[in-house]
């Protein structure tokens, strides 16, 4: 937000009520800011790409509204952030599910609902492939990967450790035979998933993950003998910069580094899923108090 627009912005709220003696906090979301940023989100890739909102950005309805009106999708990581969705008007195939541990009921209603289910571990799949056998779904699914390129600056936000705990580890042993196995028996695996992580990760280690997962895929499809991968999803992360109001780097960068790194992604060979969060809203809210007392000692 720029200064000008924060200070019109407050002088209404304040003449409003929005904020004041009886509302001493308040959050403002810039409406029209987020329309530009979606728009050079979806200007920056091709068509194909298909871009999720990760809901913990920011999971109020008049948000998600927002951004489902102006044409992203909803990824989400709980029961709850996949109620909201759905009732603020997502169509179940616009909706990714990333519950990192997910119950059995939760699978069963995740797998009844038809969104697009991303499974964590191999033990999960067992559950998703006997619920399966049971009843079929319309779901799209896969398997998260950690590909295992490593820390950004942050460790807490990083999530593509050798250790991190999301996904299955690539470079485990035994692992990378053990998806190629599943995919293989398996006809309805047809997606896979990364996210490396957040702020504090360079596009260079975002797109490395990327590069791993589609070297993944390839090698799944070429076993395969045809195209059953079809859709690979990138996950979010784009970090911000939130030491001035510059936008940097800017999806448009983060699209030049992907395309060096990754170009088939662009070719059209796999639909291509993001997950940005952070990088949508950061720029374009603020909370603001009102100063009660100012006190020196
Ligand atoms: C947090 C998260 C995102 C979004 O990350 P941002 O940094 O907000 O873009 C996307 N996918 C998953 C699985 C996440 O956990």
């Amino acid at each position: 937000m720029g200064n000008k627009f924060l200070e019109s912005m407050l002088r209404a709220a304040v003449k409003g009520g929005g904020i004041g003696e009886t509302a001493p906090l308040a959050g403002f979301v810039d409406i029209e800011g987020v329309r530009r940023t979606i728009e050079s989100l979806r200007s920056a890739f091709p068509p194909h790409f298909q871009h999720m909102f990760a809901a913990k950005a920011n999971s109020m309805s008049p948000v998600l509204s927002l951004v489902r009106e102006a044409g992203m999708g909803c990824e989400v990581a709980s029961p709850g952030e996949l109620e909201q969705a759905l009732r603020c008007g997502f169509k179940p195939d616009q909706v990714v599910f990333d519950e990192p541990a997910k119950t059995l009921p939760v699978l069963k209603k995740v797998l009844k609902t038809g969104v697009a289910l991303n499974i964590d571990n191999f033990q999960e799949f067992d559950r998703v492939s006997a619920l399966l056998k049971e009843t079929p779904s319309p779901s799209r699914i896969g398997f998260r990967i950690n590909p295992q390129v490593g820390s950004g600056a942050i460790g807490a936000m990083s999530t593509a450790t050798s250790s991190s705990k999301f996904g299955v580890a690539l470079e485990d042993e035994g692992n990378r035979k053990a998806l190629l196995d599943r995919y293989l028996q398996h006809d309805w695996l047809t997606t896979l998933h990364t996210h490396v992580g957040s702020q504090g990760c360079s596009l260079q280690l975002l797109t490395a993950g990327v590069r791993k997962v589609t070297d993944l895929a390839k090698q799944i499809n070429e076993a395969a003998g045809h195209a059953q991968v079809r859709v690979i999803d990138i996950g979010g992360g784009l970090p911000v910069n939130f030491e001035s109001e510059e936008v940097t780097p800017t999806f448009a960068d983060y699209a030049d580094e992907l395309r060096k790194a990754v170009p088939e992604l662009f070719d059209g060979e796999f639909v291509v899923k993001t997950e940005f969060g952070r990088s949508i809203l950061a720029k374009n809210g603020c909370i603001v108090s009102r100063v009660e007392y100012t006190k020196r000692s």
